[in-house]
């Protein structure tokens, strides 16, 4: 896979959680609340779950910007961190990492 190929794949994912966060805030935002006590607290506890699951899926739409952004300045291959390149079957499982393997690990800590 090349950069368009890198770049194909992180706009169809673009799209993919852009639907996803939409389809999340219609569902948070539900009209009418229910009149039923014990209806209204499982909606409330939905409602968390739909927010971390939005929550996630915001910061997953911004990775997907960065590396985007990173191919657009030619970078898209070299860890953002210390600057080795990063192999492309591991981008090719994670479009939108902008580290390699090393960094990932020790951002994760
Ligand atoms: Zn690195």
């Amino acid at each position: 896979m090349d950069e368009n190929d890198f770049k194909k794949k992180l706009i169809e994912l673009k799209q993919e959680v852009t639907h996803r966060i939409n389809a999340i805030d219609r569902d948070i935002r539900h009209e009418g609340m229910s009149a039923d006590w014990s209806e209204q607290a499982s909606e409330r506890e939905n409602d968390e779950v739909l927010e971390s699951l939005g929550n996630s899926s915001e910061q997953e739409l911004e990775m997907i910007k960065f590396a985007l952004m990173r191919i657009e300045e030619g970078t898209y291959f070299q860890c953002d961190k210390c600057g080795e390149s990063i192999p492309t079957a591991r981008l090719e499982l994670l479009p939108f990492t902008a580290h390699c393997v090393n960094c990932a690990e020790k951002i994760e800590q």
